[in-house]
């Protein structure tokens, strides 16, 4: 008799993408993945994907694609080769021991990615700071979000966004600064173009040195010269004061700061700022009066902002100009910065993985919240010495003070920014694990040992999108071959480090399921801005996606500070006395061109899942260099001609292409492309690893260059 086909099940999860978080329902057979649909209960979403959401289907490889088996070089000079997975995982533990022993805890470093689950974060941190002894634990959100971070808690004095995806509906101006939202966040820009339509009186403002797709819906577009925004908002705080649009019972009421910051902005005045930022004195007075005037004013920001050696600033900057209007905590406004990653704010933000937090939005720095998170782990206390942000992590590696890396979901190779450093700090590690899914990406070459992960749609557990919504991410198939969950493999790892050091802290790793990972995590926020203790795995099966804080029998709190009690100690936000710094790396005779970079509307980020995916290529097949036409006549580069771009920091060589939509004086590339697809490096061997002061966020979106024609021709 022949075999009946097996049953088609349907599993309800997130995208992997972008911090957007939009739900899916995965239909699946067998070991085989049908379909990928949105999912109409889906209160983020309500059923909407964009490209790269309605092709997820096509990116579920069980083939060579996939890392299917752990692998060991017992020497540089020596192939890796297949191991079962519990030696990989001893192997992990015994060079950790080894390097405890011999060099400390600070010769260890993790570099996690906001791809990650909340899950899998939680036991990296435990595993860090409480077994190994190290904050040396990074992530590469803080390639991505910890400007944002850094400007809401200096601000507002929490990490919390305080608007959700309603605002779309509700502003009527919306600013959009540093963020081509209709590529990187396109259901939300969706969403945004839907209110215009519906209510043509909307204002729509783009901040960005590029025309790009956003600024189709955009009633006004701010060309600005990058790097700049801080003195572009300065002079609309310094309209609006003039004005009288300030809000200045809200200023007394809730805020502390503002004279300082008002006698700072009298020098911006829009003449001044024209000649900073290149935008016309007149569009800026006309934005800020849409901003004092039009009624709610919703602010969407992200990379623009956040990749900026002055990013802290940036986004204080933006949130002044909402604290200085009463704009925050009503339907329709706020500054709200949209999340690049889909868990860069469970993962590093609430989970605290990142070298500069601790878990429930705590300080590493503060002895009390140390403590704190010793006792719920029954510890007797955590390490004290700070821990290396990204950057710092390697720069220490190519010292030689960083001995072992543990890479997990990540591509640091081809994604941070000086790759020639970066590199050379893989080279100079002792020991390099890298955690993965995909068995292409370029950091593997440099992997010593290789842990074989599972990925989307393999995994159990959750993650938290931009609008602070807490959503369950669910297994819809089994991990292929030896892959595992990467929180298993860390505690594979962990169990049996423990038994070398500590064997009384293996019993810290004992987890069976994510489910329990969850209630320890979500315990730690109890009493925090974003409690959500109540919350378990149980109950957002049945209840569904819930946002933080959440409170069991109390109101859902879509929107934060609609009573204009900020998590102060005194209650009140506060303006930071901050002026206008220029990028790190001005442009020279040598090298006069600033390069950008940003995301193409079909691939993400290194290109490991999404270039699988033939439909997503044809959007943009090959990395081109973007240039203004007056710059290429200037340069005296043809349309298509190859173009050799340096940086001082790395070179790369690739077709130009001219474009009208650019600054004049700008290029711009898109950031996928590694140094596989082109002659010379990667996108981001070009980039600047100098970093802001306060959220140790890289300058990824500027970077002086010189372009010029290929001679061989
Ligand atoms: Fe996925 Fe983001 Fe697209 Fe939604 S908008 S489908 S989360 S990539």
């Amino acid at each position: 008799a022949a075999i009946p086909p097996p049953p088609i099940h349907t599993v309800n999860s997130v995208c992997c993408y972008c911090g957007t978080g939009c739900g899916v329902q995965v239909r699946t057979q067998g070991e085989r993945v049908i379909d990928v649909a949105g999912d109409a209960a889906h209160p983020s979403s309500h059923g909407r994907l964009c490209s790269k959401g309605m092709n997820l289907a096509a990116t579920v490889r069980r083939d060579a694609s996939r890392v299917l088996t752990a692998q060991l070089r017992r020497n540089r000079q020596e192939e890796r080769r297949p191991i079962a997975l519990h030696s990989a995982l001893s192997a992990a533990a015994r060079r950790l021991a080894q390097t405890l022993r011999q060099h400390g805890p600070q010769a260890i470093g993790l570099y996690l990615s906001g791809q990650l689950l909340t899950e899998d974060y939680a036991v990296f941190n435990k595993l860090a700071r409480a077994l190994i002894g190290t904050n040396n634990i990074d992530t590469n959100s803080r390639l991505c979000m910890s400007s944002a971070v850094s400007g809401y808690v200096r601000t507002l004095g929490a990490d919390a966004p305080p608007a959700c995806y309603e605002d779309l509906e509700h502003a009527k101006m919306v600013f959009i600064a540093g963020s081509n939202m209709a590529y990187a966040h396109p259901v939300l820009f969706r969403r945004l173009e839907a209110a215009k339509a519906r209510d043509p009186a909307m204002k729509i403002v783009v901040v960005d040195p590029r025309r790009t797709d956003t600024c189709e819906i955009a009633d006004l577009h701010l060309q600005i010269t990058a790097g700049t925004d801080v003195a572009l908002m300065h002079a609309m705080l310094n309209v609006l004061i003039w004005e009288g649009l300030v809000d200045h019972g809200y200023i007394v009421r809730h805020t502390e700061g503002f004279e300082a910051l008002k006698r700072r902005v009298h020098e911006y005045t829009p003449r001044a700022a024209q000649e900073i930022c290149g935008v016309p004195a007149d569009d800026i007075v006309r934005c800020a009066r849409w901003f004092g005037s039009c009624g709610p004013a919703l602010s969407l920001y992200t990379m623009g902002l956040n990749q900026s050696s002055s990013g802290t600033a940036k986004n204080a900057a933006l949130i002044h100009l909402h604290l200085a209007t009463g704009q925050i905590g009503k339907p329709g406004a706020g500054p709200f910065s949209l999340t690049g990653q889909p868990n860069a704010m469970g993962g590093g933000r609430e989970a605290g993985g990142m070298a500069t937090l601790l878990p429930g939005h705590r300080d590493p720095a503060n002895a009390e919240h140390r403590a704190e998170v010793a006792a719920a782990w029954g510890m007797d206390s955590l390490p004290e010495t700070p821990g290396l942000t990204a950057v710092e992590l390697f720069d220490a590696t190519l010292a030689g003070k960083v001995k072992v890396l543990w890479i997990a979901g990540t591509n640091p190779a081809q994604s941070l920014p000086n790759q020639a450093k970066v590199r050379a700090a893989l080279q100079r590690a002792e020991f390099v694990i890298v955690q993965e899914a995909y068995a292409h990406t370029e950091t593997l070459e440099y992997a010593d040992l290789v842990l074989p992960a599972a990925t989307w749609p393999e995994k159990d557990g959750t993650m938290t999108n931009s609008e602070r919504r807490i959503s369950r991410v669910r297994a819809a198939l089994r991990p292929p071959g030896d892959a595992r969950p990467d929180w298993q493999l860390a505690c594979g790892v962990a169990r049996r480090l423990a038994a070398e050091i500590a064997p009384a802290k293996a019993a810290l790793f004992r987890y069976r399921s994510a489910a329990e990972i969850f209630i320890e995590h979500a315990g730690l926020t109890q009493g925090r801005d974003l409690d959500y203790s109540a919350l378990s795995h149980a109950l957002l099966d049945s209840a569904g996606p819930q946002q933080w804080p959440y409170a069991p029998l109390g109101a859902a709190r879509p929107r934060l500070y609609a009573d204009g009690v900020f998590p102060t100690p005194d209650g009140r936000a506060r303006f930071m006395d901050i002026g206008y710094e220029p990028v790190a790396e001005r442009p020279t005779a040598r090298r006069p061109l600033r390069l950008t970079t940003g995301r193409l509307r079909d691939q993400w980020h290194t290109m490991s899942r999404t270039g699988l995916v033939p439909q997503l290529t044809r959007h943009a097949e090959e990395p081109c260099i973007h240039l203004h036409p007056d710059d290429m006549k200037r340069l005296a580069i043809a349309a298509g001609q190859l173009a050799e771009v340096e940086s001082g920091r790395g070179r790369l060589v690739a077709p130009a292409q001219p474009d009208a939509a650019l600054k004049p004086g700008h290029a711009y590339m898109p950031m996928h492309w590694g140094s596989g697809y082109m002659a010379g490096d990667g996108v981001n061997a070009l980039g600047n690893d100098a970093v802001d002061p306060l959220s140790h966020q890289p300058e990824l979106k500027h970077s002086a260059v010189s372009v010029r024609p290929l001679a061989w021709q």
